[in-house]
Formats: structure tokens, sequence, C-alpha cells
């Protein structure tokens, strides 16, 4: 039979264990956003393949890398697209 002791330092050593794996989920759960994030974040921009208002488009952005790539929205881009992240060039 188990002491009130023995069942307390089971219990504290169960909660350090769960403290100490949290973080690391957390790291894990993190890593994955991020690289999924940074394999598309045309959403997180509100990218769209035709221009925005004013008639702005990715040409004329300060962000374009000509023929069709952006050093903020990832992947492949249109010069005629815009997103919210516009900024003269
Ligand atoms: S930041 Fe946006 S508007 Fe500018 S080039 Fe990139 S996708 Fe186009």
């Amino acid at each position: 039979m188990e002491s009130q002791d023995q069942r307390s330092f089971v219990s504290r050593r169960r909660v350090l264990k769960r403290l100490v794996a949290l973080p690391l989920v957390a790291l894990g759960v993190g890593a994955t956003l991020s690289t999924a994030q940074a394999a598309d974040n045309k959403k997180q921009f509100h990218y769209q393949d035709k221009p925005g208002p004013g008639g702005k488009k990715c040409a004329g952005c300060r962000f374009f890398r000509a023929p069709k790539g952006c050093t903020i929205v990832t992947g492949t881009i249109s010069p005629n697209g815009w997103c919210i992240a516009w900024a003269k060039r």
C-alpha cells in the first residue's frame, strides 16, 4: 500500500513530465505550421492573379522579382497579380 508521501511524489513526477513534454509538443506543432505556411502563404497575403485596387499589379511592386517571383509571397506569381503587401516600386 502506498503512503501519502509516495502518492504525492508520483503525482508530482507526472506533473513534471507533462510540463516538460508540453513545450516540446508546442515546438513540433509550431515547426509544422511554419513549414506549411512557408510552402504557401498566398492565402495569408490575399494574393490574387489579377490586379488589385486602382489597377495595382505585382509588376509595379517593390517586392516583385521578375519574371514570376516575389520576396514575400511564396511560389509562382503573376506580374499582373496583387496582394495586400503591395508597395510601390
Ligand atoms: S508583395 Fe504582393 S503585390 Fe508585391 S510582388 Fe509580391 S505578391 Fe505581388
